[in-house]
């Protein structure tokens, strides 16, 4: 039996009965009928039903140690957990709600849409109007189809170029990241190309035989055999590395030299590093450029854009197949709209400047507690190196950082109310929601967090 009531204008559906939990100083927004409940207790619950308690490995802190706090509900730049513990987070759903938790905009978006129906299997104007807009901004997109993650829209670019160019051969770079598709989930080797092998198991060989890997920053010498090139324009999941200089233009030369499709894969960057993604900051376009994160507002969300003669290669035009039940979900393209909306050129202007601004505070914070660590800003993205090591330009760079003070860092952040991500490869989400005095308060935290990982903190 399902009852409903209302605290605080949040729907509470109990679960249990309540009468058990009446008195105990329950403030969970959903019952879980555990009476006032743990993080550690609900982890253990979940862990029973859910592999490992997570549905995406990196939120299980494996790599930092520790069990992750369960999220109870969120507002702008801050996060509660069950336990009613505040944090300022700087995960931000890994920069998919670029204008914070619960914006107003996107809220209401959300709620109109779902009013008028959750999914029709038909198509609808939200999708015209948001392939509009992206095509609008981002110039290499003529077209633009939507799926429902990016690693749907990573996998779809691959099946499209080697439809369009009838090569199977994909070339990708050690320490980018394009979603779990098996023929992306190749392992690479250190520093030197290597063909793919299986990056985890469950993918077969025959799977990643046409996949190659290369190292980042380094333009390959391609031939006749390879469909595309696919890269993280800005590298945002090996900490941040920026391409270097003649990378990004080298790479679309060689891609045209062979006739191979180029792909940037700016799930991360598009509408982050500004209106026109990595490809405008870079000058050079790219055949066809994935999307996600952003562009749903926080809902499950992936497109894939590009030239209007390769994008015609797919189906129903083209014999290549694409289909999805819920692509172009009417509350996934509202929520993307509604946040697209506000993402105008002024927005990306103060984002960078608050990226830079919090790099040199954290600098400033680590280097007086006496705790190695660099902040390289990219645009408005914030990544984090720990130990006395160069700013990384490949993954072989980006794997010096000694994870264990990462670790460290992470944990000393969490118990001074700062949420990073769980892992020394992701940024640091800095959005909308993070005002002067937010970037000033993580700054004050990170000076105690930073002498607490570094040992040197007053006993
Ligand atoms: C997050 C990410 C993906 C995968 O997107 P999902 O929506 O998690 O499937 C692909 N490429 C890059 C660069 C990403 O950062």
């Amino acid at each position: 039996m399902v009852r409903r009531a209302s605290r605080g204008g949040v729907v509470v559906i109990p679960l249990c009965d309540p009468e058990r939990c009446a008195g105990a100083g329950c403030t969970a927004t959903v019952c879980v009928g555990a009476g006032v409940p743990s993080n550690d207790e609900l982890f253990e619950r979940s862990a029973v039903v859910i592999p490992g308690g997570v549905n995406s490995s990196i939120r299980a802190f494996k790599s930092v140690g520790g069990r992750p706090y369960l999220v109870a509900r969120a507002e702008g730049a801050r996060i509660w957990d069950v336990e009613g513990s505040e944090y300022i987070d700087l995960v931000q759903s890994y920069g998919a709600v670029i204008l914070g938790h619960a914006h107003p905009a996107i809220t209401a978006a959300v709620t109109e849409a779902a009013a008028g129906g959750t999914s029709y299997g038909a198509p609808t104007p939200r999708e015209m109007k948001l392939a509009e807009t992206i095509a609008d901004r981002v110039r290499s997109c003529e077209q633009v189809r939507f799926m429902n993650s990016g690693t749907e829209a990573t996998s779809t670019a691959v099946r499209l170029a080697r439809g369009y160019t009838g090569r199977d051969r994909v070339v990708i770079f050690h320490g980018n990241f394009h979603g779990a598709t098996d023929a992306l989930l190749a392992a690479g080797g250190s520093g030197v190309a290597t063909l793919g092998l299986p990056g985890t198991a469950g993918v077969p060989n025959g799977a990643v035989a046409e996949t190659m890997v290369v190292p980042y920053n380094v333009v390959p010498a391609l031939d006749e055999t390879i469909a595309c090139v696919m890269v993280e324009p800005v590298a945002a999941n090996m900490g941040v590395v920026a391409p270097q200089p003649g990378f990004l233009d080298g790479l679309r030369r060689e891609c045209d030299r062979v006739g191979a499709v180029l792909v940037f894969d700016e799930v991360i960057t598009g509408f982050r590093l500004g209106e026109g993604g990595a490809q405008a900051k870079y000058d050079v376009t790219p055949d066809l450029t994935t999307f996600g994160k952003v562009i749903g507002g926080g809902l499950p969300i992936g497109a894939v854009g590009g030239r209007r003669e390769i994008m015609e290669t797919l189906s129903p035009l083209g014999p290549v197949f694409h289909a999805g039940t819920l692509s172009g979900n009417p509350i996934a393209t509202a929520a993307g709209l509604a946040a697209l909306d506000l993402l105008d050129g002024d927005v990306y202007i103060e984002l960078m400047a608050r990226a830079r601004h919090l790099s040199s505070l954290l600098r400033d914070a680590c280097a007086s507690a006496g705790f190695p660590a660099r902040f390289p800003v990219v645009g408005t993205l914030l990544g984090m190196v720990c130990g006395d090591v160069a700013t990384p330009i490949d993954f072989d760079g980006a794997k010096q950082t000694d994870e264990a003070a990462y670790a460290r860092f992470f944990h000393a952040m969490l118990d001074e109310g700062v949420a990073m991500a769980p892992g020394a490869y992701e940024a640091i989400f800095v959005g909308a929601a993070h005002t002067d005095a937010v970037i000033d308060e993580i700054a004050e935290r990170a000076h105690r967090a930073a002498a607490v990982a570094a040992g040197t903190a007053p006993t």
